[in-house]
């Protein structure tokens, strides 16, 4: 325990290496933009955002692109579904140096499910552009297979996208003479849901291997930091990675609730669940819906339930192999099936065009996992409707905390509910 006090205390120093970049922007410098144009990013950038049909960039992108651009680290939490990713994945493509062989950009989050969908919005920007290699690391694959490719200079990724576990065994900060990558010419380091990362109430060891790999970095690098949300206690951890960050607080925690979003719930008890969840998938109208439920197990089971009663459902927990678990994402990205019952490994930063509904069928825990697991409908400020299964005391302390959080009345479910407000 001591241990990991000490740990915990102990300042954040980087790798001693020569450093390069001149001093950074300080604080928010008044560029205003109306379109991505603007911007002025690189032409093939500029081409695979016409591409994407993204036809104006959203705030959180309007304040901190420019931004990013020149190099400055910033500290950003914005609303889910508002484009966060974009910020980081266009900002980082920008600079690239597309003649250089080394590792300069590290992108990790808290999931490989996260991480192959963020490696995917690289190939989807970078598409124009030549010579730029990205790759996705995480654990549950053959780290030969990631060995080989960064031995390889001509393979060697610039950008590199994972999760802490496996970058920590490919940098082996510990026994340099065994690490398989370097980055000691790393120029930017991300971290997307930061909060989830570093709150070591939650993930003591995520934490560490973050900050042991923070370690194995230059100093003199550009970090950028984001999540949905970012409470008074984690901000100043995360500030501890960074230079003068520019801060970034789109939205005030209340006014986190997204405007699109129906939210209801239904009160039941425990046994009443399966009858409801299975009249309500009969009623609603729906493109594609989530499903959350509380455990590995009870996901099992009610996806088999599902499919028993004959709803084309799929699931998606931590017990999966690695390969089934992305066959299901991107089954589920592609339309294969409707109906996803999923843990909270699917609650953050998955986007998926086409879900209008969020069921709670098991109340989440918190109101961060709740605000983050509605939010996987309403992308983009797109329509959607959420509802929460309320089935005991503990669930409606939920509820009541979720309302007072984010200054909104959650109504119970009525009878009837007019789908063009959902769809
Ligand atoms: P966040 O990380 O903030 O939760 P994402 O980066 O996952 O949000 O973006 C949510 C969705 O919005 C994605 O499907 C993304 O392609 C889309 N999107 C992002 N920026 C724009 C934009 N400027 N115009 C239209 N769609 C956008």
């Amino acid at each position: 325990m001591d241990d990991l006090l000490d740990y915990e205390d102990a300042p954040i120093v980087e790798a001693e290496v020569e450093d390069t970049k001149e001093k950074k922007g300080t604080g928010y410098v008044g560029i205003h933009t109306s379109g991505f144009q603007d911007f002025l990013l690189k032409p093939e950038l500029q081409r695979a955002i016409i591409d994407c049909g993204f036809e104006g960039p959203s705030q959180v992108q309007h304040e901190c692109i420019p931004q990013a651009i020149l190099g400055t680290d910033i500290l950003c939490q914005a609303k889910s579904g508002m484009g966060k990713t974009a910020v980081f994945v266009l900002s980082t493509l920008h600079n690239l140096q597309t003649s250089e062989n080394e590792v300069q950009v590290l992108v990790m989050c808290h999931t490989r499910d996260l991480a192959w969908q963020i490696y995917h919005e690289y190939v989807r920007f970078s598409k124009y552009m030549e010579n730029v290699r990205c790759e996705v690391f995480y654990g549950g694959e053959s780290i030969l297979k990631n060995e080989k490719i960064l031995k390889d200079p001509a393979k060697r990724p610039q950008i590199v996208v994972g999760t802490p576990g496996r970058i920590l065994d490919l940098v082996s900060p510990d026994n340099p003479a065994r690490a398989r990558m370097s980055l000691s010419k790393l120029k930017v380091f991300v971290l997307d849901e930061c909060d989830k990362m570093l709150d070591s109430s939650r993930d003591i060891g995520m934490r560490r291997d973050v900050q042991d790999i923070f370690r194995a970095t230059p100093r003199n690098k550009q970090v950028l930091m984001f999540s949905a949300t970012l409470s008074k206690e984690i901000r100043p951890v995360c500030k501890r990675f960074m230079h003068e960050p520019m801060e970034i607080y789109v939205d005030d925690q209340s006014k986190l609730r997204l405007d699109g979003l129906q939210q209801h719930y239904l009160k039941l008890t425990e046994e009443a669940k399966l009858k409801k969840l299975a009249d309500l998938l009969d009623s609603l109208e729906f493109n594609q819906v989530i499903i959350f439920v509380s455990s590995i197990e009870r996901c099992a089971f009610l996806c088999r339930h599902l499919v028993t009663c004959s709803f084309p459902a799929m699931c998606m927990h931590s017990r999966m192999e690695q390969r089934e678990r992305l066959a299901a994402l991107k089954g589920f990205k592609n339309f294969e099936q409707r109906i996803m019952v999923a843990t909270n490994l699917l609650g953050r930063g998955i986007d998926i065009e086409r879900v209008n509904i969020v069921i709670n069928y098991d109340m989440p825990e918190d109101t961060d996992t709740y605000l983050h697991r509605v939010a996987r409908t309403g992308r983009f400020g797109t329509k959607g409707l959420a509802i929460s299964f309320v089935a005991s005391a503990e669930d409606s302390e939920i509820l009541d905390k979720v309302q007072q959080r984010f200054e909104l009345e959650i109504t119970k479910l009525p009878d009837q509910l007019d789908p063009t407000l959902y769809m």
